[in-house]
């Protein structure tokens, strides 16, 4: 499915991403990225083509983790810089959402080695995907 296609400020080609933040049980939902770009990441991905935000993060939350949507908050919007995906833009415009979900995590996806609960300790020893990283800081998550 082709990835939504935009263009920033100054003309460069950027994707729509969103990132789905979960917290269970007091600790927060992360899958282990098997494929580029690698680390620890919450359930995330490309708005396709034709796409809504709203459906994107349905979709990667149920692709990824098994799980579907009660409730989403939008907390961060925008662009992050050497954000390369393996589709070759280096630019993605992120909608991360905090969301309520139903059902329990399950490792779906061929794209992650592992799904698991992890506590704000725990994380801040792992290697995250620089770009999740990123914006888990300007929420003071991280
Ligand atoms: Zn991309």
């Amino acid at each position: 499915m082709p990835a939504q296609i935009g263009k920033t400020e100054n003309g460069n080609a950027l994707h729509y991403s969103v990132g789905a933040i979960i917290k269970l049980q007091g600790k927060y939902l992360l899958i282990d990225r098997a494929i580029k770009p690698s680390g620890f990441a919450v359930l995330a991905g490309h708005i396709n083509d034709g796409e809504t935000t709203e459906h994107a993060l349905a979709r990667e939350v149920e692709e990824e983790g098994g799980l579907g949507i009660a409730s989403a908050k939008l907390v961060w919007q925008g662009e992050v810089e050497n954000n390369w995906c393996s589709r070759g833009i280096g630019i993605h415009y992120w909608n991360v959402f905090e969301c309520e979900t139903t059902g329990d995590p399950m490792l779906f996806t061929a794209e992650a080695k592992s799904i698991g609960l992890y506590t704000i300790e725990e994380m801040k020893k792992m290697p995250f995907d620089p770009a999740v990283l990123y914006w888990m800081k300007k929420l003071h998550i991280l």
